[in-house]
């Protein structure tokens, strides 16, 4: 234990040493908040105030014409917009200097402390009705964060027992405390009486357990009490519950708090799985000693107030009072040294209520709140929590791509000499959209920085092509290209249709893939390293140690969304600040893509190629299976070909899914005897794959049965149905993309899904979903919409720093305000190196840990 931490531990419970520590208002931050021409007429006011009120008041009597002068400068006022707090303050004024030289002296010396008062609040007034933010110095800040790492241990009623058991819940120090906010909060302002409870409301009330029991209910029981006051009776009713634990858990005339929505059934009002709270229950002593408060404080804390509910843990199983006591503590405590440094102008601007004070009022609202904002997480308190997280962010984002701006790249020089050949070769013209995107990938690639660009654009748009003409321009310019894609069929496949093109241009291309015998794989890394291979093609293995290249100019990476942003960087690495450009199918919502990409400049092809059939997508259950057999013989018959996708490679024990391999020997020797049935999975070895890729498009297949490796970037136009079994255990954006491996040729294709029951209701809904609509955007929104974006992008994988308080779901409006404030503070302070940026770069480095590389902010 640390000296500091041994003063705590006696101080604390004592004294609140950190509470108003920063009382006043510096005049810092007096300067920042005041829009500009108030300040000098608020000068100009205060000057003839100063004189009279100086020297005790020795010149107030030769203070003369007050009012008009003051009336002159607030017509000044008048022409500046203020907010109608301080507009209702000039009022006053007027009001305080009308009449003026006509008091006496007494008067005259009350008036002046009057307005003395409301200059003093005109100044601090904030433009929503705030206390002036206290700024701490830098001392102050340092000791207060060094303070809010205080293990939770120190806080009274917390011992080490206690602290174990926190520690599951992820809340070692004060500060994890201070996060760890309610997941409910109920009003007991005033608690109600049975009678007065409406049915359809969510409603709190106190009363005493009359009976408690086990009822027959259908062929299931419910647990039963009754609870009644001095109004009537009201049932609360279980119908999952643990029947040993909750008999003995209540007693006759014990009393409850219950808290839920009531119903009326049959004239009985009733609240089904309430949440209680057992008032005069004895608390068991906890092993730490922890002891109830005084009576009154502990009354304080549990009524007459908006209570807040904590999410529970093993070991604290219906010890929300002892919750409640601990965080209590631990607010009154810490929430003041929480200050993060958002200036003063962005508060105003958003309307932000102080840090501390968001701390503060999560916990233990104010007694006016609004309940409903409360419980849905928008309250004022919610909101400064969720910007906060939001903008530190943001801020980290904006700073990354300034830095890469100010990097020095690569300034490629474009002929187009080859570029043109390659066109010619292509069966087809770009789309407009494929125009503007390369055309934004080549401005980026002749600037002296390096380029950071994601290409969005749905399965079947064509960004392959887009990328193969940035290769070849940095090939142009004299630099080598690799190009990275997350599985070894669809290296392979770019590696078949670029070569050709690529070869036919003058230049060597080479795929280098994971299962490449150990000497090809040290003979290509001597050709890369000496520049005689100008395209390499790969998977993983691309990243490895051990390849190194001559000049890399340009890095792509295919299907961003399976890789990291880590790998990104690695990539990065292989050469001198390379030019990047990631491609994803995976459509993600505008905002989204602005967090997780935030550094990248984004490209969007949103148009198909022309010419392209439409897909029509059905659902199957199992009895409906021959259908989708005869829609596959149809299009066979047509000369078309198939694809047939399961989840698994292999039969597993656990999971009674339809096996690939063994599924295409029964369509093989069962159901289409007459067509020729292949097989594809990732067990099998490279020159396997690529046999069978190669069969499929030459049609000497018909149906290619397999697993999802054939879930991103394969092409082949002739395939007109996608069959999908056990579609319900597909994820949306992954059916979306198997169901892009079709619709590719001119004539019009089916996705036929097969899915089995009992089906959830999530799985329902994609299902349904995927019939509506092929657009890939819409079914990202949906897909954000029923997963949440963490599960969505994988947050983890991408580097992304998990939220405490915020949402994406809920809290997307905020995101893109913070967004701008935190780019625009960039823009003016690139290296955030101005003074009033101390405390956000401070705050800033702390939150990021080392995830971004922030050198420049040393
Ligand atoms: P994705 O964007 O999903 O990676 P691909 O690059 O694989 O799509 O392109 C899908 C198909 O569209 C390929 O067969 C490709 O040759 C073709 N294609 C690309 N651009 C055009 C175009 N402008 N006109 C017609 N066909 C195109
Ligand atoms: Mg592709």
């Amino acid at each position: 234990m640390s000296i500091s931490q041994f003063l705590l531990f006696f101080l604390l419970p004592e004294k609140k040493f950190v509470t108003n520590k920063f009382k006043g208002c510096p005049a810092f931050s007096f300067f920042l908040m005041i829009p500009s021409g108030l300040d000098e007429i608020l000068g100009a006011i205060e000057k003839p105030i100063q004189y009279a009120s100086g020297h005790d008041f020795a010149n107030l009597k030769t203070l003369k014409g007050l009012e008009p002068y003051v009336a002159h400068w607030l017509g000044r006022a008048g022409t500046l917009l203020l907010s109608p707090r301080r507009q209702s303050l000039f009022q006053r004024l007027r009001i305080q200097a009308k009449g003026f030289d006509d008091l006496d002296l007494a008067e005259k010396k009350g008036r002046i402390s009057e307005i003395q008062k409301i200059i003093h609040d005109l100044k601090c007034e904030d433009e929503a009705p705030l206390p002036c933010q206290p700024w701490p110095t830098q001392v102050e800040f340092h000791q207060s964060r060094k303070d809010l790492q205080t293990s939770i241990q120190f806080i009274k009623g917390v011992g080490p027992r206690l602290s174990e058991v926190l520690k599951k819940k992820n809340i070692i120090t004060v500060e994890d405390a201070l996060y760890f906010l309610p997941r409910l909060y109920q009003d007991r302002r005033q608690i109600k009486t049975i009678s007065q409870l409406g049915a359809g409301k969510i409603e709190t009330v106190m009363g005493t357990v009359l009976r408690a029991d086990m009822t027959p209910y259908r062929r299931r029981r419910t647990f039963e009490l009754t609870i009644g006051d001095e109004t009537g009776t009201l049932i609360a009713k279980w119908f999952n519950f643990n029947p040993r634990f909750m008999k003995g858990r209540f007693k006759k005339g014990m009393r409850l708090i219950l808290f839920g929505e009531v119903r009326l059934y049959q004239f009985q009002k009733e609240i089904h799985h309430p949440e209680l709270e057992i008032l005069e229950e004895e608390e068991p002593a906890t092993p730490d000693g922890n002891e109830a408060l005084s009576p009154e404080k502990e009354k304080s804390l549990h009524f007459g107030r908006i209570v807040p509910v904590y999410s529970e843990t093993e070991g604290l199983y219906q010890r929300q009072r002892l919750i409640r006591r601990i965080m209590k503590n631990t607010v009154d405590l810490f929430a003041a040294e929480e200050f993060s440094g958002i200036p003063e102008e962005v508060c105003r601007r958003q309307n932000l209520i102080p840090l501390s004070e968001a701390f503060r009022r999560a916990h233990y609202p104010d007694p006016g709140e609004d309940l409903s904002l409360l419980n849905e997480g928008k309250s004022p308190a919610h909101r400064r929590l969720v910007f906060d997280e939001f903008f530190f962010l943001e801020l980290g984002l904006a700073l990354r791509r300034s830095g890469t701006l100010m990097e020095k790249g690569i300034p490629f020089s474009i002929s187009h000499r080859y570029t043109s050949g390659l066109r010619k070769m292509l069966p087809f013209s770009l789309t407009p959209a494929q125009e503007r995107v390369l055309e934004e990938i080549e401005t980026d690639m002749r600037r002296p920085h390096p380029m950071n660009r994601l290409l969005q654009g749905d399965v079947g748009s064509g960004k392959t092509i887009v990328a193969l003409l940035s290769g070849v321009m940095a090939i142009e310019g004299g630099h080598q290209v690799a190009i990275m894609a997350p599985t070894e069929i669809l290296a392979e496949q770019h590696y078949l249709n670029i070569r050709p093109l690529v070869e036919k241009l003058g230049f060597r291309a080479a795929l280098l893939t994971s299962s490449l015998k150990k000497s090809e794989k040290e003979s290509f890394h001597s050709r890369i390293k000496i520049g005689e291979i100008h395209v390499v093609i790969g998977t993983h293995a691309l990243i490895q140690e051990g390849v190194e290249f001559h000049r890399l100019g340009l890095a792509i990476i295919d299907e961003q969304h399976k890789f990291g942003v880590l790998q990104r960087a690695t990539l990065k690495k292989k050469g001198m600040n390379p030019d990047v450009l990631v491609m994803t199918a995976t459509p993600i919502p505008r905002t989204l893509a602005m967090t997780l990409y935030g550094d990248l400049e984004v490209s969007v092809i949103d148009q198909l190629p022309p010419g392209r059939g439409a897909i029509t997508t059905r659902v199957f259950n199992e009895k409906e299976r021959f259908r989708v057999y005869r829609a596959l013989r149809e299009e066979i018959a047509k000369e078309k070909q198939a694809y047939v996708v399961y989840p698994l490679v292999e039969e597993s024990e656990r999971l009674d899914l339809k096996d690939a391999t063994q599924m295409a020997k029964n369509l093989q020797r069962d159901i289409f005897p007459e067509f020729k049935i292949g097989l594809i999975h990732g067990r099998l070895k490279s020159e396997e794959k690529e046999a069978i890729m190669a069969d499929f498009k030459a049609r000497r297949i018909h149906i290619l049965v397999s697993t999802i490796v054939i879930e991103v970037g394969i092409d082949v136009p002739n395939a007109s149905v996608m069959v999908i079994e056990h579609a319900e255990r597909f994820g949306l954006s992954q059916l979306h993309q198997l169901r892009g491996r079709v619709g590719r040729g001119k004539d019009p294709s089916q996705c036929l899904l097969i899915a089995q029951y009992p089906r959830s209701e999530e799985a329902e809904r994609r299902l349904r979903v995927m019939e509506q609509t092929t657009d890939g955007f819409k079914i990202a929104e949906e897909d954000l919409a029923i997963r949440g974006p963490g599960e969505l992008m994988g947050t983890q994988q991408s580097g992304l720093p998990d939220f405490r308080v915020a949402n994406f779901a809920r809290d997307i409006q905020l995101l893109s305000e913070a967004r701008k404030e935190a780019f625009g503070i960039i823009t003016r302070d690139p290296l955030l190196s101005m003074p009033e940026h101390y405390f956000v770069r401070e705050t800033l480095k702390e939150r990021w840990e080392g995830r971004l590389e922030l050198a420049t902010i040393g």
